[in-house]
């Protein structure tokens, strides 16, 4: 018997965090699966999410670069894609001057490239049939120059600032394109980063991933421009504005700075 296709959903970086997360609520709200992410991982994604009873497939590509997000591409083969939720990102701790410039440009080519490249192919679809909501994971990193993880505060500058233009240049179009900006969130993100020897780190006070997620996921869904995750962050924000970016550049070391965490790693 032919499976029942329900409206789709694609999520970027879901074998973890915050995508996981994005890709539960799509699935528990009905929604077939195409989840993406790098690693292998993402089958074990897919098969928990299977269990909802909607469709999932996933796929194992780098969407660093326009190859991976053509393989992600290939297999939605055309598809309707009702929402789109480019999520997949990471960061990157240390002084500027000490990070090698290999992951540097995996950074930026995850964190923009891939993203833009994978909007700008999703979007004209849905700009054609009138129809389609995009979420993308920004940061309210992106309202701080990042001492210490200045290229990825830099990525997500970019993410920020992208989202709402598309978003304008879409108004008329039935699309929407929303902007998820999650504080520090208890994820695999700082690991990687190697950022676990940081006050930010070590922060046990982190968003829990699943809460970040609903939020996004309810502001997606209103079509709403942008959505700060949690009180806190939306003050950080709100202060930020008033403050001069040295002021604000000097607060982002006292808690990215290598050794600034207590705990030893
Ligand atoms: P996470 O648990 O490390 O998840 C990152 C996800 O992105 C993983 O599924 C990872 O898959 C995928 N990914 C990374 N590079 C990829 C690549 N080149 N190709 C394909 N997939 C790739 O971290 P997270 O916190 O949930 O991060 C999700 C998003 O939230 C990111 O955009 C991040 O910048 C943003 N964010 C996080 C925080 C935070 O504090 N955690 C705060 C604000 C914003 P693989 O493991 O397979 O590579």
């Amino acid at each position: 018997m032919a499976q029942q296709e329900r409206k789709l959903a694609v999520v970027t970086g879901a074998s973890t965090g915050i995508g996981l997360e994005l890709a539960r609520i799509c699935a528990e709200d009905g929604y077939d699966l195409i989840i993406a992410a790098d690693e292998p991982e993402i089958e074990d994604a897919a098969q928990e999410l299977r269990g909802t009873g909607v469709n999932v497939t996933a796929i194992e590509a780098d969407l660093a670069s326009t190859e991976g997000v053509d393989q992600l591409l290939g297999v939605v083969a055309g598809r309707p894609i009702e929402l789109l939720l480019a999520n997949a990102g990471r960061g990157l701790g240390r002084a500027f001057l000490e990070q090698s410039f290999d992951d540097i440009m995996l950074v930026v080519n995850t964190n923009i490239t891939g993203t833009i490249y994978l909007l700008h192919k999703v979007a004209a679809d849905m700009q054609m049939r009138s129809a389609g909501k995009i979420l993308i994971t920004g940061s309210i990193a992106g309202t701080i120059p990042g001492s210490f993880q200045a290229v990825y505060n830099g990525t997500k500058a970019f993410l920020d600032s992208f989202s709402f233009a598309l978003r304008n240049e879409l108004k008329e179009s039935g699309v929407t394109v929303t902007c998820l900006m999650p504080g520090a969130t208890d994820t695999e993100f700082f690991e990687r980063a190697d950022m676990l020897d940081t006050k930010v780190g070590q922060d046990d006070k982190k968003a829990d991933p699943a809460d970040v997620a609903k939020t996004g996921y309810d502001a997606l869904m209103k079509g709403e421009g942008s959505v700060i995750h949690g009180m806190g962050n939306k003050v950080q924000v709100a202060m930020g504005k008033l403050m001069s970016d040295t002021t604000k550049a000097e607060q982002h070391r006292k808690m990215a700075e290598p050794g600034s965490g207590d705990a030893k790693h």
